[in-house]
């Protein structure tokens, strides 16, 4: 009895594909640091993935034991095995990482683009929009004349950072706690100096100081926005609105670790200049804050880089707290959690932008995520002054990843990425990393008793 004739990649047999090995590159530069993936398998095949920018590659190898033996194809199965070690921001970067690997693998063994492992795309082609963090970016003028020179590239859709880092210089523009954003200053200069000087104790005390004031959420610092601060921020995307005019969506995030109430005031007199977004105004957790904040303003709030997998995003969607969320799926839970999430978001009239700020790898695993979901805003990308960044890999389908603010969705198997280019990598390694894709074998049966009830 003759079958029908399908169309599928004969030279895989995915029911007995296995995990041999996974092996990490860990880059810096691109524009920040990128852990990259490789798990490799019986038939030959390998899959990329990688950790969520500036993370540690151990959040990924730590996992290998789980991993050793299995079907790559089953992807759900092994993520809901994973799940348990992922958490919030760079912490859910090792589960997500090896999710967008095992993605990678399972639509090349069935030879298809790994949008198709998710439903289907719902566009050819994902807007980008750049992030635009540049030197000079003191002045609304210097910005408006960087974000005109993006425009210039094609972006059609733009952000720009807006918040007390701006305002630090001017005389009387923030009021805190006497001697508290000095204090920051000055552990900061400390660090520079331990790690300058090789002095590794002092690098670690300075380093964990500046980690506890750092993470000192927003409505515990004390520090305030003044009349004079209020007025220049204002000021600031006057002068970038008059420099790019009015019809380009211009989103703005990195407002400091300031109270609701000053974010609620600077909502508020920002309305007139027609922003896209507000962007992690406040932390994520305070869903209530976010409740008040977006009840108060007329511009869409966003928030949702640093959650891990979708009930988080639930409760913000619930609570109608937010109108755009803006998941990194290197934290979200990966490429299949993210399509989850953008399809309850949609359901419920919120708008799904992405976060990304990683390397070739997670940008096609966002883009062929971006097309699967069914509306969808924009994409970011971060590393546009990033001469090297598209040479990490050799893109299957040929041309630019990113081109005049769109990428083209690759039609290529899995994620669209032949290979890796050692080359590259070697130039881009981070600093102390021991080497390119060296032997993990330390990892293959180091165990613990995770379970998570008895
Ligand atoms: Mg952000």
């Amino acid at each position: 009895m003759t079958g029908p004739v399908l169309d599928f990649n004969t030279a895989s047999s995915p029911s007995q594909l296995r995990i041999t090995d996974i092996r990490v590159a860990d880059v810096s530069g691109a524009p920040m640091r990128c852990p990259l993936l490789k798990i490799a398998t019986n038939q030959g095949l390998e899959g990329y993935g990688e950790v969520r920018d500036g993370a540690d590659p151990v959040y990924a190898l730590m996992l290998k034991r789980h991993l050793i033996g299995e079907n790559p194809c089953d992807v759900d199965r092994i993520f809901r095995r994973l799940r348990q070690f992922g958490h919030h921001a760079r912490q859910g970067g090792g589960v997500c990482g090896i999710e967008v690997a095992l993605m990678d693998l399972a639509s090349k063994a069935y030879g298809v683009p790994a949008y198709m492992l998710l439903g289907g795309k719902y566009r050819d082609k994902i807007r980008v929009y750049c992030d635009t963090d540049v030197d000079g970016r003191d002045t609304g003028e210097a910005m408006g004349e960087a974000l005109k020179a993006r425009m210039g590239q094609g972006y059609t859709f733009l952000k720009m950072d807006l918040g007390i880092g701006q305002i630090r210089h001017i005389e009387g523009a923030l009021s805190a706690p006497l001697g508290y954003l000095g204090e920051q200053d000055g552990m900061r200069e400390q660090l520079r100096a331990a790690a300058k000087a090789g002095d590794r104790d002092k690098t670690r005390f300075c380093r964990n100081r500046l980690y506890d004031m750092e993470n000192t959420p927003h409505p515990f610092t004390g520090i305030r926005v003044t009349e004079i601060g209020f007025q220049a921020l204002e000021d600031y995307v006057r002068k970038v609105r008059q420099a790019i005019g009015f019809e380009v969506p211009l989103a703005v995030d990195h407002f400091g670790h300031i109270c609701v109430e000053d974010c609620i005031k600077l909502a508020r007199r920002v309305e007139p200049y027609n922003l896209a977004w507000l962007e992690d105004m406040i932390p994520w957790q305070y869903t209530e804050q976010y409740v008040r904040l977006s009840n108060a303003s007329a511009t869409p709030i966003c928030t949702g880089e640093d959650i891990y997998c979708k009930e988080g995003f639930q409760n913000l969607i619930d609570a109608g707290a937010v109108s755009v969320i803006h998941p990194d799926l290197l934290t979200a839970g990966g490429m299949l959690e993210t399509k989850r999430i953008g399809d309850y978001a949609c359901d419920r009239g919120v708008a799904v932008a992405m976060h990304m700020a990683e390397s070739p790898i997670a940008c096609l695993a966002a883009a062929h995520t971006c097309a699967a979901i069914p509306h969808f805003l924009a994409l970011e990308f971060h590393s546009n002054d990033v001469p090297w960044w598209q040479d990490m890999v050799s893109y299957a389908p040929g041309g630019r990843i990113v081109d005049r603010g769109w990428i083209a969705v690759s039609q290529a198997p899995g994620l669209g990425i032949e290979r890796l280019n050692d080359e590259v990598l070697a130039e881009h390694l981070t600093p102390g990393s021991p080497g390119l894709w060296l032997s993990t074998e330390e990892w293959n049966d180091w165990f613990s008793h995770d379970r998570l009830w008895s």
